[in-house]
C-alpha cells in the first residue's frame, strides 16, 4: 500500500516519520498549474482555494500509485474541518479510487485518532513509533530555525539565487537523517552554509523587514503565492511568516507549549473579540507584534473563498492607520500571475522606503 500526503511547504518532516515508520511512501509533487487547474475543475467553484490545490494534488497522487493520503483535520467556524469528507466524495464521484485518513485533534473522542495511530504504526513497536515521531518533530523545528535564517540572510546576499539552490540541497540533506543526532548535525552544517555565502548585511536600522500574515496553506506553500519570500528577499527585504510548521505543532499540538503562543492571540483581542475561523485572530495578532518588533510592513494574504481572512481583510485599512504601518493585502487563486504580484511588492516596497526616509529626515 502507497502512502502520500498533500505538499504544503517542504515534504520532508512528513516523508521521514512514515518512511521510518516502514511505510512504502510516495513524495508529493510540488503544486504547479496543472495541479490549481485539476483542483478547480473538480472542487465547487465557492469552495476556498487551499481545498482546490489540495485535492488537484491529490489526483495527481492517485496517478503516481497512490493508495491512502494522510492529512490533517480543523476545527472552529471555518471549512477547515470539511476538507478531508469533501474531497473524499469528490474523489469518490469522479472515480478516483484513494482513501483520505484525517489526523483529528483529540478533542474528546479518542476512537479514530487510535485507529489512525494503528494505522500509522503499522508493523512496528511502540517504542518506534514515539523515536519516529520524535525525530520527526525535532526536524520540524530545526528546518524552521534555518528557514528563518534564510528568509534574512537570503536578502542581502550577493548570489540569490545560488542561496535557493542551497535551501534544496539542505531539504535533500534533512531527508537522509536517521536520529535526533543527525538532525542536529545538518543543522549545523545548513547554518554554516548560509553563513558561507557571500553577503553584505546592512546595520540594522538600514534593513527593510516585512511580516507575511493570513490563510496557513497560502502563507506557507510557496506555489500559490508565487513564492513572496524570494521576491522580497530579491528585493533586499527580510522576511519573517506567521506560519511556520514547528509553531503550528507546537501551539496546537503540545499542550504545555500553546502558552507561548497565546500572547498573538491576546495582541489580535483589540481589533477582534472572538475566534472566528481559520487565522484571521492571529494574522491580526501578528501584525501589533510585528509593528512592535519595528518592522517596516506587513503583507497579508487572503486565499479565494477564504471567509475568516475577508473580516480580516475589511479591518486591515484601519489597523494600518492606527499602527501607522503599511499593509498590502493579496487574494490568492490560480489566475494570480507573478509579474501581477511582483508589481504589487515593488510598488509596496517603493511606499515603504519613501517612509522611512521621511521619518529618519
Ligand atoms: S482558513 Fe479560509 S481557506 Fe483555510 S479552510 Fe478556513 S475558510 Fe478555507
Amino acid at each position: 500500500m502507497k502512502i502520500s500526503f498533500p505538499y504544503m511547504e517542504s515534504p520532508v518532516v512528513y516523508y521521514k516519520i512514515f518512511e521510518l515508520l516502514g511505510h512504502d511512501v510516495v513524495k508529493p509533487p510540488r503544486p504547479t498549474q496543472k495541479t490549481f487547474s485539476l483542483g478547480v475543475k473538480y472542487a465547487p467553484e465557492f469552495a476556498c482555494f487551499p481545498l482546490k490545490v489540495t485535492l488537484g494534488n491529490m489526483i495527481e497522487l492517485e496517478e503516481m500509485g497512490v493508495d491512502k493520503i494522510i492529512t490533517s483535520g480543523g476545527y472552529g467556524p471555518c471549512r477547515a474541518g470539511y476538507y478531508g469528507p469533501v474531497q473524499q466524495k469528490i474523489l469518490d464521484d469522479i472515480g478516483i479510487d484513494i482513501d483520505i485518513v484525517v489526523f483529528e485533534q483529540v478533542r474528546g473522542d479518542w476512537k479514530d485518532f487510535l485507529e489512525n495511530v494503528r494505522l500509522l504504526k503499522k508493523n512496528t513497536n511502540i517504542f518506534n513509533l514515539i523515536r519516529s515521531v520524535y525525530i520527526g518533530y525535532r526536524l520540524a523545528h530545526s528546518m524552521d530555525r534555518i528557514l528563518k535564517l534564510l528568509h534574512k540572510r537570503r536578502a542581502h546576499a550577493y548570489d540569490k539565487r545560488a542561496m535557493s539552490e542551497l535551501w534544496d540541497e539542505i531539504q535533500n540533506k534533512f531527508l537522509e537523517v536517521e536520529s535526533v543526532r543527525d538532525v542536529s548535525r545538518v543543522e549545523k552544517w545548513a547554518r554554516q552554509q548560509i553563513e558561507n555565502q557571500k553577503k553584505a548585511i546592512p546595520a540594522e536600522q538600514d534593513k527593510l523587514k516585512v511580516g507575511v500574515v493570513g490563510e496557513i496553506y497560502v502563507v506557507m506553500e510557496g506555489s500559490t503565492n508565487n513564492f513572496i519570500e524570494e521576491l522580497l528577499n530579491e528585493m533586499g527585504v527580510e522576511v519573517e511568516r506567521s506560519h511556520y510548521l514547528s509553531e503550528y505543532i507546537d501551539s496546537h499540538m503540545i499542550p504545555w507549549k500553546k502558552k507561548e503562543y497565546e500572547h498573538i492571540l491576546e495582541k489580535g483581542e483589540r481589533y477582534l473579540k472572538h475566534v472566528i475561523g481559520g487565522h484571521a485572530k492571529r494574522s491580526i495578532g501578528h501584525i501589533i507584534d510585528y509593528k512592535q518588533r519595528g518592522f517596516d510592513g506587513v503583507v497579508h494574504l487572503k486565499p479565494f473563498g477564504c471567509l475568516p481572512e475577508v473580516v480580516s481583510q475589511s479591518m486591515m485599512d484601519s489597523i494600518s492607520e492606527d499602527l501607522d504601518i503599511p499593509i498590502l493585502s493579496l487574494s490568492i487563486d490560480e489566475q494570480t500571475a507573478k509579474a501581477h504580484m511582483k508589481t504589487r511588492l515593488e510598488a509596496f516596497m517603493d511606499l515603504i522606503k519613501q517612509k522611512k526616509e521621511e521619518e529618519i529626515a
